[in-house]
Order: structure tokens, then C-alpha cells, then sequence
């Protein structure tokens, strides 16, 4: 699958929508879910135009993937989701239903 710069976390990543920005990184974004399924549910979005998790991984340069990863320790740590525990989840293909084309992670918690 091609990228598509028309969805909302190209706009997001830009400033052209609004969002709620935890973490802001050289190569990555932490934002609120805008729909929160826990306490705490925010999003890690790389910066850089990759379609999924898969497509990140075989796309992105090495300092692009240390510092997404990075990333989501940040928003843990901030979000003190360390002790209670958190799930990270990226949905990817027909299984995953993903519903936005740019590679993110879900980060859910009970802070
Ligand atoms: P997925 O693509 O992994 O299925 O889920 C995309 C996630 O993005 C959903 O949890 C949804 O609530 C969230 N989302 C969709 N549109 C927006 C938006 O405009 N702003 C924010 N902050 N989150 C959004």
C-alpha cells in the first residue's frame, strides 16, 4: 500500500489540525487519542511518511527507529504508566482494522 498524505496524522504531524501534543520529538509525535478506549490512551506517530508498522521497520532509517522507540518509553515514563502496567498496540492489515494509514502505536494505561 502506497502512502496517502490525505489523513489526519499527515495534518496533525503538520499543524494543519489540531491536537493534543504530549511528547514532541526529532522524529516523532505523542498525542491524546481523540476517542481514549482507557485512563490513558495516547499515540506515538513517527514523523516521517510510513504506511504501517511493517513499512516503518523496512523503511525508516536506524536513528528514525531508536527515537520512535525512544518515544514511547518517553510517554510512559511522563504518563507514569510504569507501575500499573500499559499495552502497546499497532494495527496493521485486514486482522488489525487499521483505521488511520500512518504508522502509530497505541499506548493504554491507567495512569
Ligand atoms: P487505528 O488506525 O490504530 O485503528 O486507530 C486510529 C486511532 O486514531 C483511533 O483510536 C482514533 O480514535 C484516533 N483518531 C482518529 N482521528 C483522530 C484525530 O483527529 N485526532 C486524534 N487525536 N486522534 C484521532
Amino acid at each position: 500500500m502506497a502512502y496517502d498524505k490525505n489523513n489526519i496524522f499527515f495534518k496533525i504531524i503538520h499543524k494543519e489540525v489540531p491536537s493534543e501534543i504530549i511528547i514532541e520529538g526529532k522524529y516523532f509525535i505523542v498525542i491524546k487519542d481523540i476517542k481514549p478506549k482507557a485512563s490513558v490512551h495516547v499515540l506515538v506517530i513517527p514523523k516521517g511518511e510510513y504506511t504501517d508498522y511493517g513499512d516503518f521497520i523496512e523503511r525508516a532509517s536506524s536513528e528514525e527507529i531508536f527515537d520512535f522507540n525512544k518515544g514511547i518509553q518517553l510517554a510512559i515514563e511522563k504518563l507514569q504508566l510504569k507501575k500499573g502496567g500499559y499495552r502497546l498496540i499497532s494495527n496493521c492489515g485486514d486482522f488489525g482494522e487499521q483505521e488511520v494509514p500512518h504508522m502509530h502505536v497505541h499506548v493504554l494505561g491507567n495512569g
